[in-house]
């Protein structure tokens, strides 16, 4: 069992009130024992982040944002160790496990670049009108467990930039990576600038509901987003909502199948699907469904699916027993209502394993088609009229992402355009980029995170007007 991981509080390791198991879901055993806070712990991470926000706010911006490059320096120096606990906690194969390591790295930089700079929004015979932007005070940022350290650094990166401190709380099942970052916090970073705790599922409305929680930052499932909103409108606390998606891929009649199955297929199965804009819904035109259906189950049937330190392996675990129970439900509607070309079932070894699936032929209403799979489970849908299938794909309560492919890009694009989603994607996927903001239409969020965009979602913009 490892041991020895700390809550951060106030720039101290702290053991917590109590401990629970983290589980390796490639095994389906504990593999580690994970500090937990209670609400006193809780109230003084709170407690701890308020007292060190005047003066951070107050270090100088290049200051806070030497510091920032110093965190990425000191994660990218540890990452082969981070990637390693990474791949234990979440499952996923240790080279994804390098570049989400590496991607957080890059995000960090990305935002210590940055620079929030007075606008002056008029200087003429009416009077000096500046917009200042000033942070907004201590940060609750509450994280999933499908990209554990990347998700977490979307928020580390423009909250500490633009002078905010921070109470960081992960999810239950995947902890320990963001316990490790608090080892670099503890060593770079003034006290109380970032704080850590731990919960099984059950601080997290204590934290978002805090009185001197300015702004929650949170990423997860659509329900708690609500969840986190409500709790929030006591304080009229800022929010950012990260949350589901159900994104389709529009494949059109002129792309070329081999190369788009390929893409479609890496979009769906990345992370074991585990992804918030994961390809999570596949319509083809009729007169190329056949051969598309067949390129997918191949790929499919070939994918290694194994431990993720396994050398090979290109798809490891579901995350957590209760995400793999919900996703052998969804197997059980695809398996009774369409036809399954691929996978289908559980892996008959221990731990969260699901054979790459490929479902057809299924009913429009399906469960698999209308709600978010999060798991390596892919529907494809035939249709004939490009407008119809739009007004389809824009009746989902989500509208996260998307992707359009074909040949003619002016085509591909006007058809993008209509697409009712924070971003749709052409003729590639997951082209996330920390300097481009990203985020959700609909019931997918509120708010964004990063680009500049982004940055500014952690400040209050401030006008000063003086007369002429
Ligand atoms: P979840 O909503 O169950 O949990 C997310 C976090 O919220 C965890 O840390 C959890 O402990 C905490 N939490 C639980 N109850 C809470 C409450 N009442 N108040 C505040 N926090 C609470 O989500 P999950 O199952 O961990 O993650 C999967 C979901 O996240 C999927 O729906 C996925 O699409 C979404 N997601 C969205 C994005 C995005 O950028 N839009 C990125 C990744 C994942």
């Amino acid at each position: 069992m490892m041991t020895g991981f700390s809550l951060l509080i106030d720039g101290k390791a702290h053991a917590g009130s109590g401990s629970f198991d983290v589980v390796n879901p490639a095994t389906g055993q504990a593999f580690a024992h994970c500090p937990r806070a209670d609400e006193t712990l809780l109230n003084d991470a709170v407690a701890a982040a308020k007292a060190a926000f005047p003066g951070w706010a107050r270090t100088p911006a290049s200051e806070r944002a030497r510091l920032v490059h110093a965190l990425a320096d000191a994660l990218e120096s540890r990452s082969e160790e981070f990637a390693r606990l990474l791949t234990s906690e979440q499952g996923k194969p240790l080279g994804q496990a390098q570049y989400e390591l590496m991607a957080s790295v890059g995000t960090l930089r990305t935002f210590a670049e940055m620079k929030i700079e007075p606008r002056t929004l008029r200087d003429d015979e009416r009077g000096l009108v500046i917009e200042h932007r000033t942070p907004l005070g201590v940060v609750a940022a509450i994280t999933p467990w499908n990209f554990p350290v990347i998700l977490l650094m979307n928020k580390v990166g423009p909250a500490l930039v633009a002078g905010n401190t921070m109470v960081a709380k992960p999810a239950p099942t995947t902890p320990l990576t963001t316990l490790l970052f608090g080892e670099l916090c503890r060593e770079i970073l003034p006290a109380g600038v970032v704080n850590i705790i731990c919960d099984e599922n059950d601080l997290g409305s204590l934290l978002t509901g805090h009185p001197d929680v300015a702004k929650v930052a949170f990423t997860g499932s659509t329900a708690t987003g609500s969840k986190v909103m409500q709790s929030a409108a006591k304080g009229i606390k800022r929010v950012t909502l990260e949350l589901g998606g159900n994104d389709a891929a529009i494949v059109l009649d002129d792309a070329d199948v081999k190369d788009v199955a390929g893409k479609v297929f890496h979009g769906a199965m990345l992370n074991a699907g585990q992804i918030c804009v994961a390809v999570k819904r596949a319509y083809v035109p009729s007169a190329m469904y056949d051969p598309f259906c067949d390129e997918l189950a191949r790929l499919a049937k070939d994918m290694v699916v194994d431990e993720g330190t396994r050398q090979g392996a290109e798809i490891g675990p579901v995350q957590n027993r209760a995400q793999y129970e919900k996703v052998k439900a969804f197997l059980a509607d695809a398996n009774e209502n369409g036809n399954v070309i691929a996978g289908g079932m559980a892996l008959d070894r221990p731990g969260y394993f699901i054979a790459p699936t490929i479902v057809r032929d299924l009913p429009r209403d399906a469960r698999i088609v209308q709600e978010e799979q999060f798991g390596p489970v892919l529907p494809v849908l035939a249709y004939d009229d490009i407008d119809m299938l739009i007004d389809e794909v824009n009746a989902s309560d989500y509208g996260l992402a998307g992707t359009v492919w074909g040949q003619d890009r002016k085509r591909a694009l006007e058809v993008a355009m209509q697409i009712d989603s924070g971003t749709v994607w052409v003729n590639q996927h997951m082209a996330i980029d920390p300097s481009i903001p990203f985020r959700g239409s609909k019931q997918s969020g509120l708010g964004g995170e990063l680009g500049q965009a982004g940055l500014h979602e952690y400040t209050q913009a401030h006008i000063v007007n003086a007369a002429a």
